[in-house]
C-alpha cells in the first residue's frame, strides 16, 4: 500500500521529503493550533533544509486552494448527492468541513508543495 519511498507517504504523513525518516513538524498533531505550521529547520537524519529559500511555503497557498476545493466538492457530493439533503444543508456541511479541516488542509498543502521540489533519495534514507 502506502510505504516509505512513495511521494504519497511523505504527503500524507508530513515526513522529510528526501529520506522519509522523520516528521517535518514540531508537533505531529495538526490540531495543536499554535504549532500547526511550526517546522524543524532541517531534517536531523539527512540534514535537508525544508525552507529552501525565504518565504518558500507561501507557494503552498496555491496548493491549499486546490486542496480546499477538493474537500469542498467531497463534502458537497457526500451531503447533497449521497444523503440527498437540501442545498442549504450541503452548503453548511461545506463550510464546516473547511473550518474543521483547516489545519489538515494547511499541512497537506505544505507537504504537497515541498514534494513538488524534492524527491525521495534512497541513499539518504539508508545513511
Ligand atoms: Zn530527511
Amino acid at each position: 500500500m502506502i510505504r516509505k519511498g512513495m511521494k504519497l507517504y511523505s504527503i500524507l504523513f508530513g515526513v522529510c521529503p528526501k529520506c522519509h525518516q522523520e516528521s517535518m513538524y514540531l508537533n505531529k498533531n495538526p490540531y495543536v493550533i499554535s504549532k500547526v505550521i511550526k517546522m524543524h529547520d532541517q531534517c536531523s537524519h539527512c540534514k535537508t533544509r525544508y525552507q529552501m529559500e525565504p518565504s518558500f511555503f507561501y507557494g503552498s497557498m496555491y496548493v491549499s486552494y486546490g486542496v480546499g476545493i477538493a474537500f469542498a466538492v467531497a463534502a458537497f457530493i457526500t451531503t447533497y448527492i449521497i444523503f440527498e439533503t437540501s442545498i442549504t444543508t450541503a452548503f453548511i456541511s461545506i463550510v464546516l468541513t473547511l473550518v474543521l479541516l483547516f489545519p489538515v488542509i494547511m499541512r497537506l498543502s505544505r507537504n504537497i508543495w515541498i514534494n513538488i521540489f524534492m524527491k525521495y533519495d534512497k541513499s539518504l534514507a539508508n545513511k
